[in-house]
Parts: structure tokens; sequence; C-alpha cells
């Protein structure tokens, strides 16, 4: 039996500050074990949080970008729940009334995904079950990681597919980096996506009971445990069973998701307000400088591509959104005097290639700055070197950092566009091919590539071929 999904997502996003959201502990990643904690993100009794206004500024920009009102009063609430790594027994949040809502976020095919909420929160420590000598008995607590501030950002219902569920995450994911909310880097936990998945026998049938798949940090996998959660639905329904709200855990390893415990309820939490905060008060005027500092987003930026630059769309998309620093390498070089069409086509074409072999994909990598990358076009557009010498000028920069225009000089790559010198060139082949003259003044066009060919040959490969293709055409209509 067919049926259609309904899809929720909740993305965790960690907040780009230096400190903890209610402490001045550190937040760098990979640090020794409880090196970057104090009473308050220890949870010890008696310890008062104080609010970071950085994560503030923060949570307003991503509300801000993703459309939605800013409120100018919320309100930090306990949900209390047991877990080891949470000494205190409970996490700060944010619940009647979060920061943000009512937004939208459009995905690539032009759907929009309505939010629902962006909440401020605290992060939980970590538990280590494996990689010591006795981890077969123990398990061991990091809480360097608790009290990293969060935003929780919960979409609408509106996800249809596991596709689209991976572009959203994937959108999401541009934009927060974009606006300098979040690093974007997803091994480190940085991001992280719950899908809550249910079937309906049809498009106007009421949700299905859903399920909840925590933690999942990549696209890839997030659209594997979307399409075998929805099977996995599937095969119960036809057998005439029944879905139980429930979180489940999706493993990497064998692309299955696994029943981790009956869902809570939100009243389970017993959520109440923090009484060690005040309600948080942002001003319009707060909200207004967030306003101003905000960068460019992703799908402004590529429209701007396409209409100030003359980009395809397809063009400006690939910088944009696929290549990881491509559309600031190609401002670099436009802003050092290149052209952007022919610079894009070098970053696209050549660079990408080189980046491949060199199993990277990101920018950083290119061993040709963008002030580089704009002299070799200029030489090419002025005509300077030919196409194919360009390229093998490009192989010599990568690899030895010199400039375009250095390494044409001393190599004397430079295209000879002289009509003098090619003029005596040309007037030299035609004499030396009498027969070649005589069939393309018969009409066989072809015998005029090879004059061209051998031309460009006597010239050793320099020489400016539309200057030859001229010269040539009224060297034999003079004959
Ligand atoms: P919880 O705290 O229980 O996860 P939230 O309100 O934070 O609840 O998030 C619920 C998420 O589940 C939202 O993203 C929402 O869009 C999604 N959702 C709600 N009902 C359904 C459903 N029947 N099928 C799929 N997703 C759903
Ligand atoms: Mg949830
Ligand atoms: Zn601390």
């Amino acid at each position: 039996m067919p049926y259609v999904p309904v899809i929720g997502l909740e993305i965790h996003a960690q907040l780009k500050t230096a400190t903890k959201i209610f402490c001045g502990c550190k937040t760098d990643f990979g640090a020794a074990a409880n090196t970057q904690t104090c009473p308050v993100c220890l949870g010890l009794p008696g310890a008062l949080p104080v609010l970071n206004r950085h994560a503030v500024d923060l949570a307003i920009r991503a509300g801000l970008a993703l459309e939605c009102t800013v409120h100018e009063t919320s309100i930090f609430a306990r949900k209390n729940y047991f877990y080891p790594d949470s000494p205190k027994g409970y996490q700060i949040s944010q619940y009647e009334r979060p920061l943000a809502t009512g937004g939208r976020l459009q995905l690539s095919s032009g759907a929009v995904i309505g939010i629902t909420r962006i909440h401020m929160e605290e992060d939980a420590g970590k538990s280590l079950h494996h990689g010591f000598a006795d981890s077969d008995r123990h398990t061991r607590i990091d809480l360097n990681r608790s009290g990293t501030p969060l935003i929780e950002i919960v979409s609408e219902p509106d996800v249809r597919s596991a596709a689209d569920a991976a572009d959203y995450f994937s959108r999401m994911r541009d934009i927060l980096v974009a606006i300098g909310v979040n690093d974007g880097n997803m091994e480190e936990g940085s991001l992280r996506c719950d899908a809550n998945v249910s079937l309906r026998p049809n498009a106007d049938a009421p949700f299905g009971t859903r399920t909840e798949i925590k933690n999942v940090n990549s696209f890839k996998y997030l659209e594997q445990a979307i399409e075998f959660e929805m099977a996995r639905q599937a095969e119960v329904l036809d057998a005439g069973g029944t879905i139980h709200q429930e979180t489940r855990l999706f493993d990497n390893a064998t692309g299955r998701t696994e029943s981790m415990r009956t869902k809570e309820d939100a009243h389970d939490y017993r959520y109440f307000p923090e009484p060690d905060l005040r309600p948080l008060v942002v001003s319009a005027a707060w909200i207004e400088t967030e306003r101003q500092a905000m960068p460019e987003l992703p799908e402004a930026r590529t429209a701007r591509f396409v209409a100030a630059f003359g980009l395809s769309e397809y063009d400006a998309k690939q910088l944009v959104y696929v290549i990881p620093g491509g559309a600031d390498y190609l401002e670099l070089a436009v802003n050092a005097g290149g052209s952007a069409k022919a610079n894009t086509n070098w970053i696209l074409g050549e660079v990408r290639r080189k980046l491949k072999d060199a199993g990277r994909e990101d920018m950083s990598a290119c061993a040709v700055t963008p002030g580089a990358l704009a002299e070799l076009t200029h030489l090419t557009e002025r005509d300077v070197i030919s196409s194919t010498v360009a390229k093998d000028v490009f192989e010599k920069m990568w690899a030895t950092g010199r400039g375009a225009k250095a390494i044409v000089e001393a190599e004397g790559l430079a295209q000879v566009g002289d009509t003098d010198a090619l003029g005596a060139a040309v007037a030299e082949v035609l004499a030396a091919n009498p027969d070649a003259v005589t069939q393309y003044r018969a009409g066989k066009t072809n015998a005029f590539g090879f004059l061209v060919g051998q031309a460009m040959k006597s010239m050793k490969g320099k020489a400016n071929p539309k200057v030859i293709n001229e010269l040539l055409k009224a060297a034999l209509d003079r004959l």
C-alpha cells in the first residue's frame, strides 16, 4: 500500500561564541576532558547563570535570516529530566515564550518550509562509552560541552520527502554559516538534526503518528535515515500494526534506525520558568543592530552574481552553495580586476579539477591566489596567450606559485600578434603548399584549416590564431 510521508525537522545549531551561554568557560572543541568547566556548567548547587550577550546577538540574527518574528520578551525555562551527562537534572531552554517564531526557509525546488520557532538553550555534556581500559565496566563523563550555547530551530511538518529534508538541512547550514551564527562543522557536532517522520494514506488524510530520529549529523545520513524509517513504518502499517510515538537512533553502519526510548510528552518535562534568570528583553534597537550586521544571504548573493556579473544561475549556485569558499574567491578575483565570467570558468573548470586531484573541494586548498588567477585571465582576454598556453601557464602557477605574467615572459610564451611577423609566416606557408592552395580555390574548405595549422606550426603555436586566420584569408583572396 502506498503512503505519503510527513516530515518535520528540529535542528540544533551551536552558536559561534567564544564562551558558554551562562558562564565564561571556553567552547573550544577537542580540549582535554573537563578542562573547560566551572561551578555553573558543572551544575553545582548555588552557582548562578549569567546570560552571554553575544549568544543572543547570534540567535537574533538566525531569527532574522529565517524571516521570523523576534520577540521583545522571551523566557528561559527548566526542562527537567535525568541524564548522566546533565548534572543539574534539568536543561535551561525556552519553552512557552521562545525568542523567535513564524519564519520560513525556501528549498532548492522553490518549496517553502515553515519555521515554527527558534529558541535558545544550553547543550549537555558527553558520555564517553569507549576507548578506556575499563570501558567494559565504566562510562565516563566529559562536561566541556555542558553549557555550550545552542539554538533549536523547529520546522513545521511541511517537508514531504527524504531528499527535501536533506536539502532543508543543507540550506539551513549554508544560511547559518553565511551569517556567522554556526561554524558548519558537522563532524564535530556543531549542527545536528532530528527528523520527525510519519506516514498517511494520502495527502488529504490526517497526520499519522510520528517517530523521531535523533541527532543525525550529515545530509546523506539524514536522507538514508528517513528513507529507512518510511519503509519501516510502511511495513508495520501494511501488516495491520500501529506506529508508536518513540525516539529512534540512526546507525550509520547498518543504515537502520533502532528504537531508543518511548517518546516523552512535553508535560513529562515539568517545564517551569527558570528562577535564576530574568526574562530576556530584546529592544527594537538591538534587533536593528543585528539586521544591519547581517551579511548577504546565499540566495541574495546568487541573485547578485547573476544580475551584476552576468553569470548563469547554475554557475552562481555552484560558487555560492557547492564549492566552499567559491563565492568569496570569485569576489576577490573580480576586485583584483578580473572578469567575473572568465574567472568563474576557471574556478569551475581547471581549479576544481586540481582541487579534486588533491582530494579537496574547498577553495582554501587552491594554490593560485584570486589576484593571480585574475592576472592569468587578463592575458587570455587580451590575446597575449592562447587558451591552450593558459592551461600550461596555470599548471606552472599552481606548482611554483609564480605569477602568470612572469611565467609568460620568462618562457617566451606570449602570442605573436604582430602582423608583419605573421604575414611573413603566412606567405611562406602559401609558397610551400601550392597543392593546398589549389584545393582551397577549388572550394575545399578543409584545405584552409590545413594551411592555418601549418602557419601555427611554423610559429611554434605562439601565433594568435585569429590574426593568422585573417591574414591567410586576405592573402588567398589576393592570389
Ligand atoms: P518535541 O519536543 O516533541 O520533539 P517539537 O514541537 O519540538 O516537539 O517538535 C515537533 C516536530 O515534529 C516539529 O518539527 C513538527 O513539525 C514535527 N511534527 C509534528 N507532528 C508531526 C507528524 N505527525 N509527522 C511528522 N512530523 C511531525
Ligand atoms: Mg524534539
Ligand atoms: Zn562554566
